[in-house]
């Protein structure tokens, strides 16, 4: 039905590769061409900040699919390429070597890129960001050589890359404008959890600080806080944000308000233009309003929907955001998706780093987190889902099985 279309892919991240996957497993045989402006083919960024940074996970770990896979299901992969131009109306991706390409169908995957600091110093050597495997590669050499490290901001990607190189022996310290790490996501209660975790693992965590300036003649020498400090350091990780690579899409007219807004079907605007990943910010049926989520899983199962849209099959879009972290051997899961609360109910003991918290507005449950306990994303989920009403007293008892309160 489809052999004689082109269909075409911008941007080899994880949504990118999971979606030229569907589209060949739904059976799509017209011509597949996935463009990537990174040299690797698709690859995980979640370990690069944890057992790939620490060096305990090789390259090949990290891959979304082995080396054949895209020559074995006729994908064009083009690496090293990047898409430039976009005509909607001639229905046409200009690349950056000239070449044009004619789409029928095309997905716009181009994730999200590391928001730079714009202080004095910030181009000194020295001051790191991390999105890439590149970018984990340069790191990672960098602790190798062990030293004082500066991490400017406390959310996932400082948190992770604090504890990394604490592990690596490193001495570490997190600077960061909120009170406690994660408080944009987890409010205060619960960042207080990971600021004790950081602090029991010997980084110096100086919250409530921003940063004013790196100084140093070539490389980055200290670090000037808002509250006058002068930290000496050998190198800095600034990981302060996101933001979605909408420029592509932007350029061509397509609306982008916090990422290139999509429907339920994770169509855009124009026609035959399809977005997912960290770049979309996507009706979501549940929430009965766009969300944009900066996080693997999203990415994991956007691509194959987005893959299905773009084959006619009508499909929307309602997953509950879900994403993990790990920073030492504390591990974690987070489900749901909570803009604001009224009060969180932890079940177990934070201190014991073993412990279930929920979030919850309007006494339901909108998000829910477990700290080194396995096995209940199910329950989290189905409490959330079917806004279950449950008393602050049983979800606080770590007698009461969650499925109990969550049944199938
Ligand atoms: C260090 C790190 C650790 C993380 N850890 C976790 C974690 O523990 N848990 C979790 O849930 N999430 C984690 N994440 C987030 C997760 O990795 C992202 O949500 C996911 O990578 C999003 O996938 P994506 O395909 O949408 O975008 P991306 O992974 O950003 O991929 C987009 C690709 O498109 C390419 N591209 C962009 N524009 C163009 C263009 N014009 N032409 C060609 N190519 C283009 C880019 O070069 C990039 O390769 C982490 C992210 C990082 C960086």
């Amino acid at each position: 039905m489809t052999s004689d279309q082109t269909f075409v892919i911008v941007g080899a991240g994880l949504a990118g590769a999971k979606a030229v996957e569907t589209l060949r497993t739904e059976g799509f045989e017209g011509r597949l061409v996935l463009i990537g402006s990174e040299a690797e083919r698709p690859y995980e960024r979640p370990p690069l900040s944890k057992e790939y940074l620490r060096g305990e996970a090789g390259r090949e770990q990290v891959y979304v699919h082995d080396e054949g896979f895209y020559a074995a299901n006729d994908i064009e992969l083009r690496l090293g390429a990047t898409a430039v131009g976009l005509d909607t109306s001639a229905r046409e991706v200009a690349l950056g070597d000239g070449e044009r390409l004619r789409y029928d169908r095309l997905l716009l995957a181009t994730g999200a890129e590391p928001r730079r600091l714009s202080i004095p110093g910030a181009e000194l050597d020295g001051v790191l960001y991390l999105r890439s495997v590149e970018d984990s590669d340069a790191l990672r050499r960098r602790l190798d050589r062990g030293g004082r490290v500066v991490v400017i901001g406390a959310g996932w990607i400082g948190a992770e890359v604090a504890a990394s190189a604490r592990q690596r022996g490193l001495d570490v310290t997190v600077l960061d404008p909120m009170a406690v790490p994660l408080e944009r996501v987890l409010g205060s209660e619960v960042g207080a959890v990971y600021r004790d975790i950081h602090t029991d693992h010997g980084v110096r965590m100086l919250l409530g600080t921003g940063v004013e300036a790196f100084e140093g003649t070539a490389s980055v020498e200290r670090v000037r806080t808002s509250d006058g400090r002068r930290l000496e350091c050998d190198f800095v990780v600034v990981g302060v944000g996101v933001q979605p690579r909408t420029g592509l899409a932007a350029r061509a007219g397509i609306a982008i308000d916090n990422g290139i807004l999509v429907d339920e079907q994770l169509q855009t605007g124009a026609a035959a233009v399809f977005a997912a990943g960290d770049v979309a910010n996507a009706q979501h049926r549940f929430y009965g309003e766009r969300i944009r989520v900066e996080h693997w899983d999203n990415a994991l199962h956007q691509g194959p929907l987005a893959a299905r849209a773009m084959l006619g099959q009508a499909d929307s879009y309602d997953r509950l955001p879900y994403f993990f972290s790990d920073q030492y051997d504390v591990g974690m899961e987070y489900s749901g998706f909570a803009r604001s609360w009224d009060r969180v109910v932890f079940r177990g003991d934070p201190a014991t780093r073993e412990f279930i918290v929920f979030w919850i507005a309007e006494d339901r449950v909108v998000a829910g987190m477990n700290v080194g306990i396995w096995d209940v994303s199910d329950p989290i989920r189905r409490l959330i889902r079917e806004r279950i009403a449950v008393t602050e007293r049983d979800l606080g008892d770590p007698d009461i099985a969650l499925a109990l309160l969550a049944p199938t």
